[in-house]
C-alpha cells in the first residue's frame, strides 16, 4: 500500500511536502519524494491532505486495572475476571490509537498471558511490555499486589523473580504514591542502596528499570541508582533535574492520572484529593522544567488509574503540550522517544526495515494537537500493515483474530 497525498510526521520531524510512505507485508519499505514511487502499480491510500504517523506507544499503563477506582484487591483476586479485563484493556488501548505499551505493575503476572496472546498474534491488541510485580518495601506502594522486598539482597531476589517469570521491565517504588492510602508522598521508600541493587540487577539482564517517584528526595535516590526512568517526577528541583540530565534518565509524567482525579473528586478518597491538589501545579511545572533542560520525556498516561480509562491514553499528548511542550516534541514523546526508552527497535518511527504500526489523523497535529490527542480525529489506526481501528472503520469485533 502507497500511503500519498498527505502530510507525514515520522516520528521525529514532518517529512518535506509530497512525500509518500509504502508498506509491503507489514514492513515500511520505503519513504520518500512520490515521484520516486512512479513504476509503483499496487494499491494506493489517498491521505486527502491529513497526516500518517507513527501509532503512539504508552509506556506506562495497568492493563489490570480498570479505571474504575477498584483495585484487584477490592475485586478479590479473581484471576480470571482479570485476565480477561486486561485483554479487554489492552484491545481498547489498541483502539485508541496506541499500538505499543508498556505494563508498568500488574497482578500475580496474569498480564503476561495477555502479553503473549498479543504479540503472538493469536488475539488482536497492542505490542506489549510487561513489568511483573512491582518490587517495593514493607508497606510500601502497592505491596498489596507487589512484590515486597527490604534491604539490597531481597531486591535483588525479587527481580531474579521476575526475570524468571518472563517481564521486560523492572518497576521499583521509590515513594509514596497520591492513591495509595496511608503513604507520604514526599517520603522516599527505598534508600539508595536498594535502588541501586535493583537496578545493576536488571541491567544485567538487559532489563530497564522505571522508577515510581513523587516526592523529591525519592526522585534524586532513583535518579542517582541509575534508573532508565523516572515514572510520575511530580516534585522536581534543580538537584534532581541535574543528576537525571547527567544520567540521561527518560521522565515519564504521566499527567493524565492526576488530570483526572482533578476532573472526578466524587470518585477520590478525601486523602487521595489532598494529596493530589498539593502537587497538581507542581507536576505541570516539572515536565516544564525538565523539558527546558533538554531532558528527554516518554508519554506515559497511566490509564488504569481513577477514571483514566484505557483507549483514551491520547489525550496524555494534550496535557504535556498544555505543559509549554511543543506539538511536535510531545509527538515525539509518544512515538520515537517512547520506542527508545521501551527499546522497540523496529517501531515508533517510519523509516525503511520498520513495522508498519501506523495512524492517520485528521488534519495537523504539529500545529493542533488534539488532531492526534482526541481519538475522534483517528481515521484509522494500522497495526502490522492491517487496519484495526479508527472512525473509518466498522467497529471490529473485540475477539477478531489477528494475522
Ligand atoms: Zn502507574
Amino acid at each position: 500500500m502507497l500511503y500519498r497525498n498527505g502530510r507525514i510526521f515520522d516520528g521525529r520531524n514532518a517529512a518535506p511536502v509530497g512525500f509518500a510512505v509504502l508498506v509491503e507485508e507489514g514492513i515500511i519499505r520505503a519513504i520518500g519524494p512520490e515521484p520516486d514511487f512512479d513504476g509503483y502499480g499496487g494499491p494506493k491510500f489517498d491521505l486527502g491532505g491529513d497526516t500518517l504517523m507513527p501509532g503512539l506507544i504508552d509506556c506506562h499503563v495497568h492493563l489490570t486495572m480498570s479505571g474504575d477506582g477498584k483495585a484487584a484487591a477490592a475485586r478479590e483476586f479473581d484471576f480470571g475476571k482479570i485476565t480477561l479485563e486486561a485483554l479487554e484493556n489492552a484491545q481498547k488501548t489498541l483502539q485508541g490509537g496506541i499500538t505499543s505499551v508498556r505494563d508498568c505493575g500488574g497482578v500475580e503476572f496474569v498480564e503476561f498471558a495477555v502479553r503473549d496472546a498479543c504479540n503472538s498474534g493469536r488475539f488482536l491488541g497492542p505490542f506489549i511490555r510487561v513489568s511483573g510485580k512491582v518490587i517495593c518495601m514493607t508497606g510500601g506502594t502497592k505491596w498489596k499486589i507487589g512484590r515486597v522486598a527490604d534491604g539490597p539482597q531481597e531486591v535483588i531476589t525479587a527481580v531474579r523473580e521476575q526475570i524468571y517469570r518472563g517481564c521486560d521491565c523492572i518497576k521499583l517504588m521509590a515513594t509514596g504514591a497520591v492513591l495509595h492510602p496511608g503513604s507520604d508522598i514526599e517520603d522516599p521508600q527505598y534508600t539508595v542502596e536498594e535502588l541501586i541493587a535493583g537496578v545493576t540487577e536488571a541491567e544485567r539482564f538487559r532489563r530497564p528499570s522505571a522508577a515510581h517517584a513523587i516526592g523529591t528526595k525519592g526522585i534524586i535516590n532513583a535518579a542517582r541508582a541509575g534508573v532508565t526512568s523516572i515514572e510520575h517526577g511530580t516534585v522536581l528541583n534543580d538537584e534532581a533535574v541535574g543528576i537525571m540530565l547527567e544520567k540521561g534518565t527518560y521522565l515519564v509524567p504521566t499527567l493524565a492520572a492526576l488530570e483526572q482525579i482533578l476532573l472526578n473528586p466524587e470518585a477520590v478518597p478525601p486523602a487521595s484529593m489532598e494529596r493530589a491538589r498539593r502537587v497538581a501545579a507542581k507536576a505541570r511545572d516539572s515536565v516544564a522544567m525538565y523539558y527546558k533542560a533538554g531532558g528527554k520525556i516518554a508519554m506515559g498516561a497511566d490509564t488504569g488509574t481513577i477514571c483514566n480509562p484505557h483507549g483514551k491514553n491520547a489525550r496524555e499528548l494534550a496535557h504535556m503540550v498544555g505543559c509549554g511542550m511543543r506539538p511536535v516534541d510531545a509527538l515525539c514523546s509518544g512515538t520515537s522517544i517512547a520506542a527508545e526508552l521501551l527499546r522497540l527497535d523496529t517501531r515508533g518511527s517510519l523509516a525503511p526495515g520498520f513495522i508498519a504500526d501506523m495512524l492517520i489523523v485528521r488534519g495537523d497535529p504539529l500545529t493542533d494537537i488534539t488532531c492526534a490527542s482526541e481519538t475522534e480525529n483517528h481515521r484509522l489506526v494500522i497495526k502490522g500493515g492491517a487496519p484495526v481501528a479508527g472512525m473509518e472503520l466498522e467497529r471490529q469485533p473485540p475477539f477478531r483474530r489477528f494475522g
